[in-house]
């Protein structure tokens, strides 16, 4: 018994010492697998699934208030070879040369190279994909993929923007809303051996793509078309160098329309207009006059506003109560400021008027009066107040800040030339966003285009609410300056802008361009209606025209008539009483 029991033991010890050796012989094998050996076993494994295809997703459309549609997506292929599944070298080099029109070098140089895809060409016509599916030859791909389109061409070019060859957004809204519109590409997984030959029964694996969402507009189509119309004609007429016209809703900011002529084509954005001679330039310079062809002068480019920018300093001046509505003041045609004489525009004078008056009259001497009496710390404080010296927050890239002088640096010339809207620069999209806000009711709003995003079933995903900002000036004060701008309709330089049947208010503005001497103008009229309550404010201007250059003559005519036609179209009746009352404030 006891000898049995010592053998027994002996006999358990050499098994064990026989199972850990082997323990250990196996761990070795597996630290040498995976040390020495991993990155071929990766390799390996990677060869089992390695072609990989994206499916574009297909990008969100971009809608106006009416459910027009004006960017969409069209159908086309991309076509690729697979070296090792193709059976017939020579036939799909003749197919690919025959049907993409590229040289038989090229098709040689794609068939024959080794690699596990190789792509041919993008955006070919998917009536030619279609038709190089139904020769059936192996190794051949055609994948379906999607081309961003713009029904309208050069309609509001310069807001809607366009993509790349990627699909990605490269200006405009279509940056701005890149997020939203892209969706999520899918893919398509093909596993292979080694060799990169299909391995039967397993075939392609498919990673379906989403779609991105479609972005809905406050832009109306037929009011963007209306104006873009009337700014060709004016820009001909006038043989200007460019005319924008901004038209919004001063109670909620939102974009009827934005006009940028010359617009260009958003179907070929990178091709220069007709006299453009592209080939004699260098890539820089091809590059530049694009950036320049792209630009959106309403958001990207400030500009000194003259006149009309004294809705600003008059708002200003009766909100702190430095001047009434009565008030009396007198022009002789100039002011003297410091060692100074600085003119009116009618160089004979307006003689004894009222601050009304002043305004109908667009008296500079007025408006000098003004903002001394207020002086460089409190004007400049209101320019901070009403938001000039901040971004509107419009969502297009790109917007321009205001240029100032430092405060300061701010003398009393400085002052009076600012009160007529001249040493400073600001964007059209400012004065408009400003302006709305101080006849409004008082209360900053916010330009805008982005209304909401759905999905391709209409389904709200997401809604912009942009609530009134904060209040830049009483409601009283908003009150008088509808009055004294429908006064410059009524009596003074803004007549051509009157349409008849409806209440309008506005002010003109002509301002020379730096450097003076160069003799170039930029007319301009801003406008609103109804005066009493605002449903639209429209800024045309027009740079650099030709022959007459006031902007009561030639820019005021333009709102007048997108008003004349716009008016019905929002829906407001004509009125009667389309004059204010007397004593009305
Ligand atoms: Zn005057």
């Amino acid at each position: 018994m006891r000898k049995n029991k010592t053998y027994h033991k002996k006999k358990t010890a050499v098994i064990f010492l026989f199972c850990v050796l082997i323990l250990f012989g196996l761990i070795g094998r597996l630290v040498y697998l995976m040390i020495f050996q991993s990155d071929y076993y990766a390799k390996k494994a990677d060869e089992l699934h390695e072609r990989e295809r994206d499916i574009k997703a297909a990008r969100g459309k971009i809608i106006d208030a009416k459910g027009t549609i004006l960017a969409a997506n069209k159908t086309v292929c991309t076509i690729s070879v697979i070296h090792s599944q193709i059976a017939e070298p020579q036939k799909v080099m003749d197919m690919l040369v025959k049907e993409l029109k590229i040289t038989p070098e090229e098709a040689k140089k794609r068939v024959e190279k080794v690699s596990s895809i190789e792509r041919v060409k993008t955006n070919v016509e998917k009536e030619i994909g279609d038709r190089i599916r139904g020769y059936g030859f192996t190794g051949v791909k055609v994948d379906e993929d999607f081309k961003r389109y713009y029904p309208y061409d050069t309609l509001a070019s310069k807001v809607l923007g366009f993509t790349g060859a990627d699909n990605q957004g490269i200006i405009g809204l279509e940056v701005r809303y890149e997020e939203e519109l892209k969706g999520v590409n899918g893919k398509i997984l093909t596993t292979t051996d080694a060799r990169g030959v299909e391995l039967n029964g397993i075939g392609e694996k498919r990673i379906e793509p989403i779609a991105g969402y479609d972005l809905y507009l406050s832009l109306d189509r037929n009011i963007q078309e209306y104006a873009q119309q009337e700014a060709m004609r004016v820009m001909e007429q006038k043989e200007a160098q460019a005319v924008s016209i901004l038209l919004l809703n001063p109670q909620n900011g939102e974009i009827y329309a934005c006009v940028n002529v010359p617009e260009f084509d958003l179907n070929h954005p990178f091709e220069l207009g007709d006299d453009a001679d592209e080939g004699s330039l260098t890539e820089k310079e091809l590059q530049e006059r694009l950036n320049q062809m792209w630009r959106n002068r309403c958001i990207n480019d400030t500009y000194e506003p003259g006149s009309t920018f004294k809705i600003i300093t008059a708002s200003a001046g009766l909100e702190s109560g430095v001047v009434t509505m009565e008030d009396n003041f007198s022009c002789p045609g100039f002011r003297v400021v410091e060692d100074r004489r600085i003119h009116c525009a009618r160089r004979t004078g307006h003689g004894s008027e009222t601050f009304v008056q002043g305004v109908e009259n667009s008296c500079n001497p007025v408006f000098i009066d003004v903002a001394l009496r207020m002086g460089v710390g409190e004007y400049y404080d209101y320019f901070q107040k009403f938001g000039l010296l901040q971004k509107t927050g419009i969502d297009l890239p790109g917007e321009a800040s205001t240029i100032m002088h430092k405060e300061e640096n701010i003398g009393l010339v400085e002052l009076a030339t600012m009160a007529f809207g001249q040493s400073f620069q600001i964007t059209p999209v400012q004065l408009a966003a400003t302006a709305s806000s101080l006849i409004n009711g008082g209360e900053r709003i916010i330009p805008h285009f982005g209304v909401s995003i759905r999905d391709s079933d209409g389904v709200v995903i997401k809604e912009y609410k942009y609530e009134k900002g904060k209040r830049i000036l009483s409601e009283e004060t908003s009150e008088k300056m509808r009055y004294a701008l429908e006064m410059v309709v009524k009596e003074g330089g803004g007549k051509n802008g009157q349409v008849e049947g409806y209440r309008i208010g506005g002010k003109t503005a002509t301002s020379q361009t730096l450097p003076r001497s160069a003799n170039k103008y930029i007319s301009s009229f801003l406008g609103f209606a109804p005066a009493d309550d605002p449903v639209v404010l429209g800024v045309c201007i027009i740079y650099d025209p030709q022959g007459i250059y006031y902007g009561g003559t030639i820019a005021a005519p333009v709102i007048r008539n997108i008003f004349a036609n716009i008016l019905p179209y929002l829906g407001i009746e004509k009125t009667t009483q389309n004059t204010p009352q007397d004593g009305n404030v």
